[in-house]
């Protein structure tokens, strides 16, 4: 029997990879402009990293961790994302006494066991930004700035950026109190997975999608309202520096985010462009999350943005994928040796050379060329080898020049050139 991929993992064939890549090189470009390196971090950690760090409570650790235990007996996890384990290594290599400050990113699958369907798979790929060791809400301005410069650069439309702040420490109990108290009133209309989250982690129910949860929340007490001064003033400057930077948000005092080790500002953006899975990137700060994994109090922002729903948002007209800028089409023994040295010599200056190893007619190779979308064909005929030239054709245009085969390399070079000159924008 044939065997099949695992549900909810998905391959990106040759044909979409064209748009992973170009949204990775503008990730990289732009991070690395606002100051952040990459860091690569495994896959596999212990399952008390994220279990510690995410918080026992949520949806995540609660039902979508892929755990399993290895031949030692350890409890490992495929990582779930990406924030806990880049603050993992921070502490680990006391990145810390380098600079305190430090500005991470990584790009790479995750895995959430989770019921696929559009816009959500077991394995997904993230694009994480991290700030480490400030809490100055200057900070959290930069990394929304940053995130819409780099949604904006990948050619997003219709983007909207959400604001909350969720309190800290001191505050939130208090609203979480305040919640539990509304919601145990209507503890009837909710489902049974809500009714259990009223007692462990009651903000979780506004993440719910079942609809009687839905409703009984509508009216429900909004945490910021409930925030202390500090987490006021904060909040107020965070504002402050956005619309400083002539950045447009809505506050959606609903959203709460999925993670336990939120504090402060929280933000998503969505698409209208995208369905019921609309949230393209979620993120936001982060001040305990040092503190459950590693007894350390240093404040984090950072934010993670869903790939495979930012691909699908790219812009349908522009072309992502590298065609040959040439195709050689020769014909008989000799011409198809001299096909060969030409083409070694073409590769290894960067052009991207296709040539016809059966040796077909010249309509079946000029037909695999178009099929190709080759920019040129470069036809070595018999006769043609005989007096040191070739036809170079211009796909687009068909027209036809005869060049000398010693002149080929810079011809074809000077061609090219200016074809990826008028494709500048993939
Ligand atoms: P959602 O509410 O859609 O479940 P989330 O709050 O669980 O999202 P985060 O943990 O904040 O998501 O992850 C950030 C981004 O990663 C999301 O905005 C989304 O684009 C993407 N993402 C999360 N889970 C999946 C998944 N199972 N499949 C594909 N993309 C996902
Ligand atoms: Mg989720």
């Amino acid at each position: 029997m044939e065997i099949k991929a695992i549900r909810g993992f998905n391959d990106i064939l040759p044909d979409e990879v064209g748009k992973w890549q170009f949204v990775e090189e503008v990730a990289r470009e732009v991070f690395e402009g606002f100051g952040f390196s990459e860091i690569r971090i495994p896959i596999l950690e212990r399952t008390e990293l994220f279990s510690r760090g995410i918080g026992e409570a949520t949806d995540i650790v609660e039902k979508e961790m892929y755990t399993f235990t290895d031949k030692s007996g350890n409890s490992l996890t495929l990582r779930p994302e990406a924030t806990a384990s880049m603050a993992r290594a921070y502490l680990e290599h006391q990145i810390y006494s380098f600079d305190p400050v430090a500005k991470l990113y990584c790009i790479g699958p995750m895995f959430r066991y989770e019921r696929p369907q559009k816009g959500r798979y077991r394995q997904f790929y993230q694009i994480d930004a991290e700030v480490f060791g400030v809490g100055n809400p200057m900070v959290d301005a930069e990394v929304i700035l940053m995130l819409i410069h780099f949604l904006k650069r990948v050619g997003l439309e219709k983007l909207e950026l959400q604001i909350n702040s969720l309190g800290c420490r001191d505050c939130r109990p208090l609203y979480r109190g305040e919640l539990k108290k509304f919601l145990t009133e209507k503890s009837f209309q909710l489902c049974e997975d809500c009714q259990r989250r009223l007692h462990t982690n009651p903000l979780r129910i506004f993440d719910c999608k079942v609809e009687t949860c839905k409703e009984a929340i509508a009216d429900a007490p909004q945490v910021i309202n409930f925030i202390c001064n500090e987490c006021q003033g904060h909040f107020n400057q965070v504002k402050g520096y956005l619309e400083a930077a002539g950045l447009g948000y809505v506050l959606n005092p609903r959203m709460v985010r999925g993670l336990d080790y939120y504090t402060r500002t929280a933000f998503e953006v969505v698409s209208y462009q995208l369905g019921s899975q609309n949230a393209v990137t979620g993120g936001g700060r982060y001040d305990n999350l040092f503190q459950e994994i590693g007894g350390l109090d240093i404040p984090g922002i950072g934010f993670a943005i869903g790939m495979e729903r930012l691909v699908s948002l790219l812009p349908k007209d522009k072309a992502f994928v590298r065609y040959p800028h040439l195709f050689i089409a020769a014909m008989g023994e000799e011409t198809i040796k001299e096909a060969y040295r030409i083409i070694n010599q073409l590769h290894l200056q960067g052009i991207r050379v296709e040539l016809d190893y059966e040796g077909k007619s010249l309509k079946s190779q000029m037909r695999r060329a178009d099929k190709l979308k080759a920019q040129y064909v470069l036809i070595l005929g018999r006769e043609e080898l005989k007096r040191g030239k070739a036809i170079l054709r211009n796909m687009e245009s068909k027209l036809q020049e005869e060049i000398p085969i010693s002149d080929i390399l810079n011809v074809v070079r000077e061609k090219v050139k200016g074809v990826e000159q008028g494709n500048r924008d993939c």
